[in-house]
């Protein structure tokens, strides 16, 4: 059956999911790791996906905030081949241009003074860990970097020793030098700094934690006690980051500036970089060969990042992301408002969390089944995270699936 969205939404119901050589390879020869849906998925364009059955789909999830710019767009799509054909890879040990050229694009965009490049969120974030340490270390400190309950900060062993316990179980022995407080709680913070802290850390919205804002009191507060305490504040932006928000960085929205920022996801519009941004200061914590990598700063990776940021300002996909986020989240506030099974409705721009009165898990198969691709974090929130060039009917698209879905879930008592 070939299911496509657009004018036949809620008539075509995919329920037979074809044979598919991938996953069975898959299944056979990759870790069993991943609990994956049942499609593999061939093609994309803008805000759509296709399976390799022909099967349309459009992608809220957009490979978990990643595609911004949507599947295959084509400014990426021509600077990836011009790139790869010129320079791929050379050694830190030499200048590249494009990774100085990146370079100086993130510190205009960021207010920050230098930057470091990395290949994934999780090694941006143990950058950032490992910079804070030796700030730390060259004030003859050292202690423990506090950071928030229901965090995500990715999967090495630094990073799942700063969030959630689930990710720590059968890692013994967890890296220690991290404690965590309640996330948004401005007194259990206040209790908790003092001089054994050289910094704190929080996502700016967390993401994995079920789309859960920093209220400004405690994001002003963290600001204001990192000043006072002379530690750097660091914030993870590897989700919230890079125009996602209605603003290149969601930390924009208040009125405050980080010391350390980690990013990644959709700075390489799918392809893989991450960077840590710091002040001046900060930043001479790292001196010759302190820290570094191999792949980091490539010159195929910076090329596609820098041009990722100039086509956000070109196509000013931050008023995008405003504009459809609002639309979209006052849609599902105004059909949350005489519906239990919607709780609440959290996010900014177009990373919206809509939070059930029961487990999503079935209401994102459901969504699936109808065309529209999505994910459950923190159990009972749906997370919506689209490219954000996506438009207003595939946004009415979204919501009338979520709603089919969630009505589909209640019928058969499944919550
Ligand atoms: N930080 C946040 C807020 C994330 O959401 C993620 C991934 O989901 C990470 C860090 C880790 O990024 P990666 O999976 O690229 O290592």
């Amino acid at each position: 059956m070939t299911t496509n969205i657009s004018g036949k939404l809620l008539k075509s119901v995919k329920t037979v999911f074809g044979k598919q050589p991938a996953k069975k390879k898959a299944e056979k020869y990759h870790f069993d790791l991943y609990g994956r849906y049942p499609i593999t998925l061939v093609k994309g364009k803008g805000s759509k996906v296709w399976d390799d059955e022909r099967n349309e789909y459009i992608d809220a999830l957009a490979g978990i905030a990643v595609n911004s710019l949507g599947h295959c767009h084509p400014d990426i799509v021509k600077i990836i081949q011009k790139q790869s054909a010129k320079l791929m890879h050379v050694s830190n040990f030499y200048y590249n241009e494009p990774q100085s050229n990146l370079a100086e694009k993130l510190v205009e965009v960021s207010g920050l003074d230098r930057v470091f490049f990395c290949n994934s969120g999780a090694e941006a974030l143990e950058g950032a860990i490992k910079l804070t340490r030796r700030h730390a270390y060259k004030k003859g400190k050292s202690g423990v970097i506090l950071t928030m309950d229901n965090s995500f900060h990715g999967r090495t062993l630094g990073t799942i020793a700063m969030g959630k316990d689930k990710y720590q179980l059968g890692y013994d022995p967890i890296p220690s030098g991290f404690n965590r407080i309640p996330f948004n709680d401005v007194k259990a913070l206040e209790k908790r700094m003092d001089e054994s802290v050289i910094g704190v850390i929080l996502e700016t919205i967390q993401g994995e934690g079920g789309i859960v804002e920093v209220s400004p009191e405690f994001l002003i507060k963290a600001r204001s006690l990192c000043d006072q305490f002379d530690v750097p504040l660091i914030l993870d932006e590897v989700q919230c980051g890079i125009a996602r928000t209605g603003k290149m960085f969601a930390y924009q929205h208040y009125d405050i500036k980080p010391d350390i920022v980690a990013m990644a996801k959709a700075l390489g519009s799918g392809f893989p970089i991450g960077a840590v941004a710091a002040t001046e200061e900060i930043s001479k914590a790292f001196d010759h060969g302190s820290h570094g990598t191999t792949f980091g700063g490539n010159p195929l990776a910076c090329a596609v990042a820098l041009e990722t940021l100039k086509i956000i300002e070109k196509e000013d996909v931050c008023e995008m992301a405003r504009v459809r986020g609002n639309y979209m989240k006052t849609r599902l506030e105004d059909l949350s408002t005489n519906w239990n099974a919607i709780t609440e409705v959290r996010g900014k721009g177009l990373m919206i969390g809509v939070e059930l009165s029961f487990p999503g898990a079935e209401v994102v198969n459901e969504m699936l089944k109808r065309g529209v691709l999505s994910n459950c974090a923190s159990n009972n929130v749906i997370r919506i995270v689209p490219p954000l060039i996506i438009s207003k009917e595939e946004i009415d698209i979204i919501v009338d699936v979520l709603v089919e879905s969630i009505k589909i879930v209640e019928k058969n008592g499944e919550v």
